[in-house]
């Protein structure tokens, strides 16, 4: 037998058994019958594939369940997010286009009221900016104690 036999043989036996034609399967038999070599190779490839087959390899049930609501809860999470952000960008051009529809009127009600009052003209002017401002910093600090919020809700659950 020459040593390209047996090399061949042993490509065979390293194949599963399933991947085999018929005739492979019959020349396999057939050399391993007369080859104490090759039959000792068959062997040791049996034994190491039983060993591995021996192996516990499936994973815990419970960790499976908790992996996979987790990835739902993080799937859910980026899609709130993704609504979100669309619906601020939706938000941003209209706030804009309202502003600029409202200040004028605003400005000229607070003028009507200085003068219906008689207030400085100083004074009615901070009056119509603190009114103009203060809706902004209120949202933007109710903004940024949501975003805190959200931050930490985050973080209890990666270390939960
Ligand atoms: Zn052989």
């Amino acid at each position: 037998m020459t040593q390209s036999s047996h090399q061949e043989i042993r490509r065979l036996i390293a194949t599963s058994a399933d991947d085999l034609s018929e005739a492979q399967q019959a020349l396999l038999h057939a050399h391993v019958q007369d080859c104490g070599s090759c039959r000792n190779y068959a062997a040791a490839t049996a034994e190491i594939v039983r060993a591995l087959r021996g192996i516990p390899v499936a994973a815990d049930p419970r960790l499976v369940l908790i992996t996979q609501a987790r990835v739902r809860a993080r799937a859910i999470a980026l899609r709130q997010r993704q609504q979100w952000l669309t619906l601020v960008a939706l938000a941003c051009p209209l706030v804009g286009l309202s502003a600029a529809i409202t200040t004028p009127l605003v400005w000229r009600a607070f003028q009507w009221m200085g003068a219906y009052t008689g207030l400085s003209r100083t004074l009615w002017q901070v009056g119509f900016t603190f009114y103009w401002v203060a809706p902004s910093l209120l949202v933007s600090v109710l903004l940024l104690f949501r975003g805190t919020h959200l931050a930490d809700n985050g973080n209890s659950q990666e270390s939960s």
